[in-house]
């Protein structure tokens, strides 16, 4: 008898901690695009809201499994983007088996936490060559898990529309001839700006595509918002893979209320949204201070305004 109520009991005890913890991809899975929405293994619209880690050569100690476990669990993200820096020195072009380490800490890591992930190529110009290879073997190690978002240029700079989109149509090639399904992102020019220009030029023939918007709250208003409202009446799916509520230089004060805007803008148009950064530069877009640990576990005084406030939203909005 007093086995079969420490039996039961256990029994009860489990089902309560499978509802207090929160399990992402078990509960969507496989995510598809329809129309502008991104949508579930079931066909439910949903909205991913999470953490951009900092540049991984500049501030590699964050790009651990703990770390994303800390994300998941304290900051109810359910998504993080691993931001894999290619360009400066020290970056993916001069320390790709290294690169690929941090990155596949935070892969695996989100696989563990049963979190989505973003596989970013943190980019400002066009390498071709390296990112197909990148690419190819991340399909091929993550391609099967529904975790897993490809984010195949993050900031256009220079180039105009037209490259980006060669440049983009090959990267999709490469990565469909391995995975059929994940959903990739497409970067627009002029740092996520143009949406406009990609809007009226969209890639065909592929699906699960969408494209990113990135905005700093206290430069970017209204104005990008109709140039992405006028994407969206167009079709034109688009994630906000990167954003904040300071300048975009990643520096200034918060503008609470355009940021505020911007989210109410975002939840209305069931755009998913991915705050920047994980790092403790010091500058405010920087959500930790030196004193934060490498593997989480941070409390109130480890984390600057912006920190406080992005895991304040994301509690409220992932709850
Ligand atoms: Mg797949």
């Amino acid at each position: 008898m007093r086995n079969r109520i420490f039996v039961y009991s256990t029994i009860v005890l489990l089902m309560a901690v499978n509802i207090l913890v929160a399990q992402p991809v078990k509960q969507h899975g496989q995510l598809a695009v329809k129309g502008t929405r991104l949508i579930n293994k079931d066909g439910k619209e949903i909205v991913l809201r999470g953490v951009s880690f900092g540049w991984h050569n500049w501030h590699p100690r964050f790009y651990n499994r703990e770390a994303v476990k800390w994300l998941a669990d304290d900051w109810n993200c359910t998504v993080v983007r691993a931001s894999m820096g290619v360009g400066p020195r020290g970056s993916y072009i001069d320390r790709k088996d290294w690169s690929k380490e941090k990155i596949e800490a935070i892969i695996e890591g989100a696989i563990k936490s049963d979190i989505y992930v973003i596989i970013d190529w943190h980019s400002h110009e066009i390498h071709t060559g390296e990112a197909k290879a990148f690419f190819a073997e991340m399909a091929k190690k993550y391609g099967k898990y529904p975790h897993v978002i490809y984010e195949i240029f993050n900031e256009p700079v220079k180039d105009s529309w037209e490259t980006v989109k060669d440049y983009s149509v090959q990267l999709i090639k490469t990565i469909r001839e391995v995975d059929p399904d994940n959903i990739i992102l497409v970067g627009s020019p002029h740092w996520d700006q143009d949406i406009h220009l990609v809007a009226d030029d969209p890639i065909q023939g592929y699906e699960n595509l969408m494209y990113t918007v990135h905005f700093y709250a206290a430069t970017h208003k209204k104005n990008l918002r109709d140039r992405s409202d006028y994407a969206l009446n167009k079709g034109t799916p688009i994630f906000v893979s990167e954003c904040a509520g300071m300048e975009a230089s990643g520096n200034g004060p918060i503008d609470d209320k355009s940021w505020e805007e911007w989210i109410s803008w975002m939840e209305a148009n069931k755009i998913s949204w991915v705050c920047w950064s994980v790092s403790d530069k010091k500058e405010t877009c920087s959500m930790l201070l030196p004193s934060a640990s490498d593997t989480g576990n941070w409390h109130e005084k480890d984390m600057n305004e912006s920190g406080l406030k992005t895991r304040d939203k994301l509690r409220i909005y992932n709850k």
